[in-house]
Order: C-alpha cells, then sequence, then structure tokens
C-alpha cells in the first residue's frame, strides 16, 4: 500500500508542477521586515510580499512584549482554554480586542483560518441561510461547507445578486451575509454601507473577516467597518492577530456577548485545539495597545500606499482595488508576471507573481504590499525597478 500511495503522491504532484501551479518557498534567514536575507546569501533584498502592514512583526517594543510575556508566563499552557489553558493575558487580550473594536465581547482563537472555521457551524442551522460572496477567502468558505445552513453565493461584490439571493432566503429563519472587508487578491473593499442597508432592509446579519483591514483601514485602524461608516451595522468580525497586529499568529471573533458565550462553549477549533502561546499574546497585546495610543503608523502607511498607487499608474501600470496597501499590478498573462517577478528579485525587490488557479484565468498580477516601515526611497526603487523590467518585458 506505501508503494501505491507513494505512485500516486508522485503522479500528483508531477500534475502539479506540469499545470505550473507548484508553490515553492523562498528562506528569510533574518527577521521579518522591509529589508530581508534570503539563505543562499540574498542580502538586502527589498520586502514588498508581507502581510507586514504596519511594520510591528519586528517592532522594538512588540519584542520585548513577548520576552516579558514568555519570561513571566511561560512557553506555553499544554491545554485547550476551558481545560487549563486561559491565563489573565489571555482574558486581558480578549478585553483589548473588544475595547478596539467597540463591541461587547471577544474570543481567541489560534488562527483566523480556525476562527472562520468555528463560527458558522456554532452559529447556524439548517433553519438558517448564509450569503457568501464568491470570492471570499477559503477559510470562510471551508467553515461554510461545516455548517448545515443553507447556502447561497453572491457575484463578487454585486449588491442587485445579493438582493436577490436576500429575497430567496426571507424562507429561512435567520440570514447571514459573510464577506471579507477588504479582499487579498485584489485589494478591493467590500461595499459594506450598501451590504448593511440590504441586510436591514431583509433583517439579515453582516458578518465581515478583516484580516487586510484590521489595525489600518479608518482613520483610527479599526478596519473596514471604520472606514465605511458602519461599526454600528455589523453584527460579528473575525480577523487576524498574524498579519498587520504584530505578525505572530492567533486570531479571533468579537460581536454581541452571547455570540462569544456560545462560541466558547461549541466552536470546535476553540474547543480542542492548544491556548495561544504567550509570546504570541505579548505581541498582539502591545501591537493593539501602540494602536490605540496613535493613529501615526496607520497614517504613514496610507501615504507610502498614496505614493506607491500613483508613481506607478504615472508608470503607465495598471493596479487594482483603490487606497489598500495591497497594489496587485496587473499583467494579465501568467507567464509575464512570473518572468517579472523574476526580474525583480535579480533587481533586489521581492514581489510574487500570482495567475490561474489562484486568480482568475488572463488577469494574472504581481502582488504589492506596501508596509508602513517601507522608506520613500524603498518605494522609488520598486516603481524604479518595476519600470526597468516591464519596458524589457514588453509590459509599458
Ligand atoms: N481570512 C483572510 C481574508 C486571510 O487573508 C487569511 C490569511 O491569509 C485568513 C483569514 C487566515 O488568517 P490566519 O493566518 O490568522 O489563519
Amino acid at each position: 500500500a506505501t508503494v501505491a500511495l507513494r505512485q500516486r503522491l508522485e503522479s500528483e504532484l508531477e500534475d502539479i508542477r506540469g499545470a505550473g501551479t507548484w508553490k515553492s518557498e523562498r528562506v528569510i534567514v533574518s527577521r521579518q521586515g522591509p529589508h530581508l536575507r534570503l539563505a543562499g546569501g540574498g542580502a538586502g533584498i527589498l520586502n514588498f510580499c508581507a502581510n507586514n502592514y504596519l511594520g510591528l512583526s519586528s517592532h522594538p517594543e512588540v519584542i520585548r512584549a513577548a520576552v516579558e510575556a514568555l519570561e513571566k508566563f511561560g512557553a506555553g499552557l499544554s491545554s485547550v482554554r476551558f481545560i487549563c489553558g486561559t491565563q489573565s493575558i489571555h482574558k486581558d487580550l480578549e478585553e483589548k480586542i473588544a475595547h478596539f473594536h467597540q463591541r461587547e465581547d471577544a474570543i481567541l482563537y489560534a488562527s483566523c483560518f480556525d476562527a472562520n472555521a468555528g463560527i458558522f457551524e456554532a452559529l447556524l442551522t439548517p433553519e438558517d441561510a448564509v450569503l457568501s460572496d464568491e470570492l471570499n477567502h477559503a477559510s470562510i468558505i471551508d467553515g461554510i461547507r461545516l455548517c448545515k445552513a443553507n447556502k447561497y453565493r453572491y457575484k463578487h461584490m454585486d449588491m442587485q445578486d445579493l438582493e436577490t439571493k436576500l429575497q430567496d432566503a426571507q424562507k429561512h429563519r435567520l440570514r447571514l451575509v459573510a464577506t471579507d472587508g477588504a479582499f487579498s487578491m485584489d485589494g478591493d473593499i467590500a461595499p459594506l454601507r450598501e451590504i448593511c442597508q440590504l441586510a436591514q432592509k431583509y433583517d439579515a446579519l453582516v458578518f465581515i473577516d478583516e484580516c487586510h483591514a484590521t489595525g489600518f483601514l479608518g482613520p483610527n485602524g479599526r478596519g473596514t467597518d471604520e472606514l465605511l461608516g458602519v461599526m454600528d451595522k455589523v453584527t460579528i468580525i473575525n480577523s487576524t492577530l498574524g498579519k498587520a497586529l504584530g505578525g505572530a499568529a492567533g486570531g479571533y471573533t468579537t460581536g454581541p456577548k452571547p455570540l462569544i458565550d456560545l462560541l466558547r462553549q461549541r466552536s470546535r477549533p476553540y474547543l480542542f485545539s492548544n491556548s495561544l502561546p504567550p509570546a504570541v499574546v505579548g505581541c498582539a497585546s502591545k501591537a493593539l495597545d501602540l494602536l490605540m495610543e496613535s493613529n501615526a503608523i496607520a497614517q504613514s502607511m496610507a501615504a507610502k500606499t498614496q505614493r506607491f498607487r500613483s508613481k506607478m499608474t504615472a508608470a503607465g501600470f495598471t493596479i487594482s482595488g483603490k487606497d489598500h496597501p495591497i497594489c496587485p499590478v496587473m499583467l494579465g498573462d501568467a507567464r509575464l508576471a512570473a518572468v517579472m517577478a523574476e526580474d525583480m528579485l535579480n533587481r533586489g525587490i521581492y514581489v510574487i507573481g500570482f495567475s490561474y488557479p489562484v486568480v482568475p484565468k488572463g488577469k494574472a498580477r504581481i502582488r504589492v504590499q506596501i508596509s508602513a516601515v517601507h522608506s520613500d526611497e524603498d518605494i522609488d526603487r520598486c516603481v524604479e525597478a518595476f519600470t526597468e523590467v516591464g519596458r524589457k518585458h514588453g509590459a509599458l
């Protein structure tokens, strides 16, 4: 059986290579940050492909907070939360998250993938309905698969289609509209105002995944709901501690207290997986303190994003999305995206090309992500390299 398995796996791997969708991993031998050192000698590489939007992954105060939490509370809990895995720092962080989002309560998970895997099944029954944007993150799709509610998938950000589906779903007890706040492949932002209006009209609840929004969208970095003025209309937020909020790991749900209480009783990734390690809790907690003290970091990221988007557009590139630090440089052709990304790395700029099946056919792109810790010179060097490489390969 092992030999047969090996043959089947080899053939599957060959198919992946043949389809050109093989994902390889570049090995970094330094901290996460705007400048990286790669294994094999690549030093001083400019990094434009991390979700480290605020540069907090290597912030000295964030690292110090992690070390202090490690010293005081140990390496880990060797337990799930409800057996003997809850420390005061877990409760403090949950309170801080709820306060940050102006919600009643919050619950921590090992990741936002887990938060998304755990919420739909715990909340929705066959009497209910969930309406999901077709381009929602894989973890929302998987979470919805696990629940027994009636499932509706509406066209990406298409409010007419959502309304039709909401009308159809009126027969169910409860309706939950689920959307990413910001979509990571296109850098586009969900039309939350319109979604909330429809939700009100058809008596539905709104759930948003804020992984690419928490900490930096909106005047105080609260997220898409703050940016679009609907903080009081969105009922449930799931987000990550693994991107802008220090970048270590962890996720959470924040919303009404009875919902959070129910998740503590019913949500399987919460009940059956280890507590967040103290060092990770320390990082996220400090990141939130820094953001609640001042919105200067988030503002500086917005200015850098504006610089990159306007210079690239002036150079002749098409950048998808609007005002978001995810800046997809649209190229169309999959091979062009791959060779240009490789050539960018030869010039010391680390960016990644995405093509089918990660994005639709004919919509290949290089996704650039801006961070508050990029300097203006870093941004300008990236634009210059894109211009050179784009001219060389006929993209401009
Ligand atoms: N939701 C979205 C929109 C994401 O982009 C990601 C991560 O890529 C996740 C959820 C999962 O987050 P985590 O890394 O905390 O599991």
